[in-house]
C-alpha cells in the first residue's frame, strides 16, 4: 500500500520587543536569575495584566507577511496548568478568537512551488525556566523567571506539509520572513524559534486524516529533518505490520535518534481554558492595520525574484543571498560599487561565506567589508592582481584590515603582465624539462596545462596567466 506522512507544524517565535508581553519587565537574556521580574509576572494575586502595544505590532507585522486575516476582535484566554515555572498557575493565551487565521508560506522545494496553510497565529506568553543541578551537596532545582512573561506568538501551520525536507524549508521560510520583518532572531538552539511537530500517516490520495503523534524537543533544523524521518518510518512500520498508531506526545532523543513516548491520550492536559477576566478583547481597527502595511519591509520572496530580474543571477544565488536579510544588504552594497554581480555572488557564496563559517561568524561581523571586497575585485579587472592572488590578498584583507591596494603595494604582488619578463621564466621553464617538451612535440597536448602551471609557480602566482599561455604555445609551436 502506499502511504502518505501528513504533518502540521507549531512554531513558537520569541518576540524582539525590550519589555515583557503584561508589565514593564526587560526581556533581556543573560541578566541576573530572577532580576528582570515583578509582582506582575511573578503572578502575585491582586495584579492586573496591561497589554503590550508594540507585540501586536510584531504580531501584525508577522500575520500580513504571511497573507493571513487579522480579526478585528480578538480574545486572551487562561489556559490552566500547574508546573513549578508557571507562578500563576496558567497561562495566558489566545484560544477561540485568535489574533489572525487563514494565511500561507510559498516554499520551494525540488518538485516545484508548494503552498503551506497558516492556521492560525496567536499570542501568548513565555513560561519560566527550571534549571536541575547534581553537586556535591545534593541535587537541586532552581526556577529561573527572567523568561516569564516574555511574548510569543505561535504560528500554527495546516497539516500541508508531506516530508521532512518540506517541514524544514517551510521551517526555514518561515524563520527568513520573521528576521526580515526583525520581530524575531530566530535562533532555534536558545529557544528563540521552537517547533513541535503533529504527524499522521494515511493512504495516498486518502482525504481523512490518519492518528497523529506530536513530537516534541527539537531544537534544530537538523533535529526537526531527523526525528520527522524518524517518526514517520515508526508510524509506517506500525501500520504496515497491521498494528494501530495511538494518540500521543513523543520527545525526540538526539542521542539515540528516536522518539520515545511522553505521555498518551489519557494523560493528555485538559487546560480548562476560558476567557482572561483582566484583559479586555484586543479590538484591531483597520487603521491600525494600515499603519502597520506601509512599515513591511521587502520579503525574501520578493527580493528573491527582484535579485534575479535585477542583477541576472541564478536562482540558486538569488535564493542563498537572499535567506539572510544582512548578506543580502552586504550583496548590495557591493554590487553599487562594482557591477559585475556574478562575480560579485560568487565571492559571497564561495570565499567571503567559507571564511565566515570556518571562523564561526556572522555577516555583521564580516571584518572585510563590501568597500575592501569590491576594491579587490576592481583590481582583478585592471589586470594589477591575478585571481588567483585574489584569494591570498582576501585572506589577508580579512587578517589586516588593510585595502587591497595597500596589501598588494606591500607585498609586491603586482601581477607581472610585461611579456618580456615572462618570456624569461617561460625559457627557464622550457630549458627544464625538455622531456616533456618532446612528448608534448609528439601529440601529448595536456602538457601545456603542466608548462603554464610551472611558469605560474616560477612567477609566484605573479604572472598573468593568458599573456603566459600565449607565449608557451608562441615558444612551443604549436
Ligand atoms: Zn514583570
Amino acid at each position: 500500500m502506499q502511504l502518505e506522512a501528513v504533518i502540521g507544524l507549531e512554531v513558537h517565535a520569541q518576540l524582539l520587543t525590550d519589555s515583557k508581553i503584561f508589565c514593564g519587565c526587560s526581556t533581556r537574556f543573560g541578566a541576573e536569575p530572577n532580576h528582570n521580574t515583578c509582582p506582575v509576572c511573578l503572578g502575585m494575586p491582586g495584579v492586573l495584566p496591561v497589554l503590550n502595544k508594540k507585540v501586536v505590532d510584531y504580531a501584525l507585522r508577522t500575520a500580513l507577511a504571511t497573507n493571513c486575516q487579522i480579526a478585528p476582535y480578538s480574545i486572551f484566554a487562561r489556559k490552566n496548568y500547574f508546573y513549578p515555572d508557571l507562578p500563576k498557575g496558567y497561562q495566558i493565551s489566545q484560544y477561540e478568537k485568535p489574533l489572525a487565521e487563514k494565511g500561507w508560506v510559498d516554499i520551494e522545494v525540488e518538485e516545484g512551488e508548494r503552498r503551506i496553510g497558516i492556521t492560525r497565529i496567536h499570542l501568548e506568553e513565555d513560561a519560566g525556566k527550571l534549571i536541575h543541578e547534581e553537586g556535591a551537596r545534593g541535587a537541586f532545582s532552581y526556577v529561573d523567571f527572567n523568561r516569564t512573561g516574555v511574548p510569543l506568538i505561535e504560528i500554527v501551520s495546516e497539516p500541508d506539509i508531506r516530508s521532512p525536507e518540506e517541514a524544514s524549508e517551510y521551517l526555514r521560510s518561515l524563520r527568513d520572513i520573521l528576521r526580515y520583518l526583525e520581530v524575531c532572531d530566530g535562533n532555534m538552539e536558545e529557544g528563540s524559534f521552537r517547533c513541535d511537530a503533529n504527524v499522521s500517516i494515511r493512504q495516498r490520495g486518502e482525504k481523512g486524516m490518519g492518528v497523529k503523534a506530536e513530537v516534541k524537543n527539537m531544537n534544530s533544523f537538523r533535529f526537526v529533518q531527523r526525528a520527522l524521518e524518524y517518526e514517520i518510518s515508526r508510524q509506517k512500520g506500525v501500520l504496515e505490520e497491521g498494528g494501530k498508531i495511538i494518540q500521543e506526545t513523543r520527545l525526540w532523543e538526539e542521542s539515540r535518534g528516536v522518539t520515545i513516548s511522553m505521555r498518551g491520550k489519557e494523560e493528555a492536559h485538559d487546560y480548562r481554558y476560558f476567557p482572561e477576566p483582566d484583559l479586555i478583547p484586543l479590538k484591531i481597527d483597520p487603521s491600525w492595520i494600515e499603519r502597520i502595511k506601509e512599515t513591511l519591509p521587502e520579503l525574501p520572496g520578493e527580493r528573491k525574484e527582484r535579485f534575479i530580474r535585477e542583477y541576472q543571477l541564478p536562482p540558486d544565488d538569488a535564493g542563498l543571498l537572499t535567506g539572510n536579510k544582512a548578506l543580502a544588504d552586504y550583496y548590495e552594497k557591493c554590487v553599487k560599487l562594482y557591477n559585475k554581480t556574478k562575480i560579485v555572488s560568487n565571492w559571497i557564496m564561495g570565499e567571503v561565506s567559507a571564511k565566515l563559517k570556518s571562523k564561526e561568524l556572522e555577516i555583521e561581523q564580516c571584518p572585510v567589508t563590501p568597500e575592501m571586497l569590491t576594491g579587490m575585485l576592481k583590481l582583478v579587472d585592471k589586470g594589477t592582481i591575478s585571481g588567483k592572488i585574489a584569494k591570498d590578498v582576501f585572506n589577508q584583507i580579512w587578517e589586516s584590515g588593510k585595502s587591497a591596494e595597500e596589501i598588494v603595494e606591500e607585498k609586491g604582488l603586482v601581477q607581472v603582465s610585461d611579456a618580456a619578463e615572462i618570456e624569461q621564466i617561460v625559457d627557464k621553464v622550457l630549458a627544464d624539462n625538455p622531456a616533456e617538451i618532446e612528448q608534448y612535440r609528439a601529440g601529448k597536448d595536456k602538457l601545456l596545462g603542466f608548462f603554464v602551471g610551472q611558469v605560474m609557480k616560477a612567477s609566484e602566482g605573479k604572472a598573468n596567466p593568458r599573456i603566459v599561455n600565449e607565449i608557451v604555445r608562441k615558444k612551443l609551436g604549436r
